[in-house]
C-alpha cells in the first residue's frame, strides 16, 4: 500500500499536533484496511471515504483501486487518479467534520 499526503492534509498535521499520535495511529490502520475502516461519503463527496479519529474528528481519504472499481471516476476529485497505482491511499483533509465537509 502506498500513502500520498496532500497539503491540505500535512498542514492538518500541524494544526492538530496536539492529537498527532492519535492521527499517524489511524493512518497506518486506514493503511492496513483501507475499505473496512472507511466510511464511503456521497453528494458531492462522492468517491471519497472518512474515518473518525476521535470524537468530532475525521480523516478524508481516497483509495484508488476503489475510485477504479466504482467506475464513477469521473465524480471522484482524484486528481491524478490515473497516475497511481491501485494501491494508493490519498490522504486528502482532517478536522472537525462541519469544516472538513464545508471546504469541498
Ligand atoms: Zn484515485
Amino acid at each position: 500500500m502506498k500513502a500520498k499526503f496532500e497539503k491540505a492534509f500535512l498542514k492538518g498535521i500541524k494544526k492538530y499536533a496536539g492529537i498527532k499520535k492519535q492521527i499517524e495511529q489511524k493512518v497506518r490502520q486506514i493503511m492496513e484496511h483501507p475499505v473496512e475502516f472507511g466510511e464511503p461519503l456521497k453528494g458531492n463527496l462522492r468517491g471519497f471515504y472518512s474515518c473518525p479519529v476521535k470524537r468530532n474528528f475525521i480523516i478524508i481519504y481516497l483509495y484508488c483501486s476503489a475510485c477504479r472499481k466504482k467506475g464513477d471516476a469521473e465524480f471522484v476529485a482524484c486528481s491524478d487518479c490515473s497516475n497511481t497505482p491501485d494501491d494508493t491511499i490519498k490522504f486528502v483533509l482532517m478536522g472537525p467534520p462541519d469544516e472538513v465537509y464545508g471546504i469541498k
